[in-house]
């Protein structure tokens, strides 16, 4: 969607920076600031950078260091032919702290294809990420952002949320890095900008998109499954939508303030839909010791023959009826009082199980 063309607040900075520099008889540079840590500035909201089309062994190894030099995680759409005949660089992106999506195999325009071709295009993407990874997707973006009927009802098999974007960056179209930058400064909370795994000026853009959202107290974070839109990076979404999880309903018999030095974890169970053979939920654990948590496993046995098909924000071993959820590498150190969340898509019937949390 084109956005209504503003004048830009930072050039306005730059340009009175200027005169003044003129005026005292000093020669001035304009230099973009450099970016700023996400965690300076408190979070009042958050967005999400989408980098489609990869793996591409020319570009996402260098996308990832400007990623994590800017202390960003994005989420990368990933083409299934791509990941099989780069299954490193798509561990590496998982391994950066990066959330991976399903962009189809091989790019056709999916509305002028069968329900068959469909399913094949969207299957093997999943299984090909799965592989690589050990984690299915729960995201998909069509490519073109063609959809209709037929593709979500193929989506829907699959546990995927389709996500199309608030903010078109054109880094496709030939757009420089300073107009990609300007994209990006009319992201809303919530929203969500699109851009490629294979441009230079979409990787030079990383710094300055950054410290702009951070200059606005907004923070690159994840792509919720249950509504596409962008939250916080532990799937919770702060300010308007705080966590109903403990302290709420703290464990019988544990004092408020606990000795100085302690650790320990509870979870807690939420389902978050259902349709017919499968259903979706989420576990919330958080650490309700006075020290920081290094670890947790989570385990509940399923009332009825229930599986997981996908997990994402941890580990997932099934046996049987047993399940443990380990955390994954970016939400196992939890501070006092600290949560995190993962999801999970299963089939069978929706059922409550009884969770524990044990460290690590
Ligand atoms: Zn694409």
């Amino acid at each position: 969607m084109p956005q209504p063309p503003r004048f830009p607040r930072r050039l306005a900075v730059t340009l009175a920076t200027s005169a003044l520099a003129i005026a005292s008889g000093v020669v001035a540079l304009t230099v973009a600031a450099p970016a700023q840590p996400a965690a300076a500035a408190p979070c009042t909201g958050y967005v999400a950078l989408t980098y489609d089309d990869g793996p591409n062994p020319s570009t996402t190894t260098a996308l990832l260091n400007a990623l994590r030099s800017a202390g960003a995680r994005a989420t990368f759409f990933n083409m299934g032919q791509r990941v099989q005949q780069n299954a490193a660089l798509a561990r590496a992106q998982q391994q950066a702290g990066m959330w991976i999506g399903n962009h189809s195999w091989s790019h056709p325009h999916m509305t002028q294809l069968s329900q068959q071709q469909m399913t094949s295009e969207i299957s093997q993407t999943q299984q090909a990420i799965q592989q690589a990874t050990g984690t299915a997707p729960r995201l998909f973006r069509p490519p073109y952002g063609e959809t209709n009927a037929t593709l979500r009802s193929v989506q829907a098999q699959y546990g995927l949320t389709e996500v199309l974007w608030s903010v078109d960056s054109q880094d496709w179209n030939g757009a420089s890095t300073a107009q990609i930058v300007q994209a990006a400064n009319s992201l809303q909370n919530g929203g969500v900008i699109l851009m490629h795994d294979g441009y230079q000026t979409t990787i030079n853009a990383i710094p300055q998109i950054v410290a702009n959202l951070s200059n606005r107290g907004l923070c690159p974070g994840m792509i919720s499954p249950s509504t596409g839109r962008a939250v916080a990076p532990d799937g919770t979404n702060p300010p308007t939508n705080p966590p109903t999880n403990p302290p709420t309903n703290p464990p019988t018999g544990n004092p408020t303030t606990p000795p100085a030095g302690t650790a320990g974890c509870s979870a807690t169970y939420r389902s978050t839909g259902s349709w017919g053979g499968g259903f979706q939920a989420e576990v919330t654990v958080t650490n309700t010791g006075n020290s920081a948590l290094n670890g947790w496993t989570v385990r509940w046995t399923w009332p009825g023959g229930q599986t997981i098909g996908s997990l994402w924000n941890g580990q997932l071993t099934q046996s049987g009826s047993s399940v443990t959820v380990r955390n994954a590498g970016h939400n196992g150190s939890l501070q006092a009082r600290q949560s995190t969340t993962f999801g999970f898509v299963g089939s069978g019937s929706a059922a409550t199980p009884s969770v524990t949390c044990s460290s690590p």
